[in-house]
């Protein structure tokens, strides 16, 4: 089954002032991206609607979190309801700084994950493991684990909402990327683990792609593994190699 190769741009909090945020903007909309690959960026959600409206149509902005009520007194929130509003289309869930830094729980993810998918939103949705958890062989198990979380929640035809990330923990924002062979290994097991827990049609449709201290370097070998369809990346994507990597496929 061909999977539309997907490249995210999480911009974390960053850039850092709008000078940086225009020559970014002006970066994307003159370059030469390959018209096959779905090309997201997840700025902070201040610039999600400036940089909807300036950014070239091919790319579609998305959130990098949300909370998983309608609205109310949650000081500091934005709800997947007033993200449907504004007409953004994603929303990362799950990345292992919300997991880590703001304590998100496997659970939490998934009633967000719930909330955006009511909301008519897709989603980018992180997975991954520490270093500690690879090196006791616990990688499958703890991927799986924050998966069946959602698993649980949502029905089949949700899937095709989703974008699983598989992000190791030990690889994001440190230069230590994944091997390929290493992506490849623990893609291929969630894609085993959708046939398993959800089903075959499911496995072959939904698109898993991979985090970590992704570079125009080491993309194209990424690429070429049959269980990578695409990355999510953090600090490249606010560089000009950010199109290198929006055409590994090339
Ligand atoms: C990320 O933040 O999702 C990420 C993968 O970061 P980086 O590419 O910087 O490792």
């Amino acid at each position: 089954m061909a999977r539309t190769f997907f490249v995210g741009g999480n911009f974390k909090m960053n850039p850092g002032s709008r000078e940086q945020k225009q020559a970014l903007v002006k970066l994307l909309n003159e370059a030469q991206l390959d018209p096959n690959t779905e090309v997201v960026i997840a700025p902070p959600s201040l610039y999600l609607l400036p940089l909807k409206e300036t950014i070239r149509k091919e790319i579609q902005v998305s959130a990098q979190n949300c909370y998983f009520k309608e609205s109310g007194a949650f000081t500091g929130e934005i709800s997947p309801t007033q993200l449907a509003d504004a007409g953004i289309p994603y929303v990362i869930l799950g990345h292992s700084e919300r997991r880590t830094l703001f304590h998100e729980t496997s659970a939490v993810v998934a009633q967000k994950t719930v909330a955006a998918l009511a909301a008519g939103l897709r989603v980018v949705l992180c997975v991954g493991e520490t270093l500690k958890e690879r090196e006791t062989g616990e990688t499958d198990k703890v991927v799986q684990e924050q998966l069946e979380a959602v698993v649980k929640q949502i029905k089949e035809s949700d899937w095709s909402k989703i974008v699983i990330a598989y992000e190791p923990v030990w690889a994001i924002g440190t230069g230590k990327v994944a091997t390929s062979a290493q992506a490849q290994e623990t893609q291929a097991a969630v894609r085993a683990y959708l046939t398993k827990a959800v089903s075959q049609g499911v496995a072959d449709a939904t698109r898993i792609i991979y985090g970590g201290s992704v570079t125009a370097a080491n993309c194209k070998e990424l690429a070429t593994q049959p269980d990578v369809d695409g990355f999510l990346v953090g600090g490249a994507s606010l560089k000009p190699e950010f199109v290198d990597i929006v055409n590994a496929k090339n």
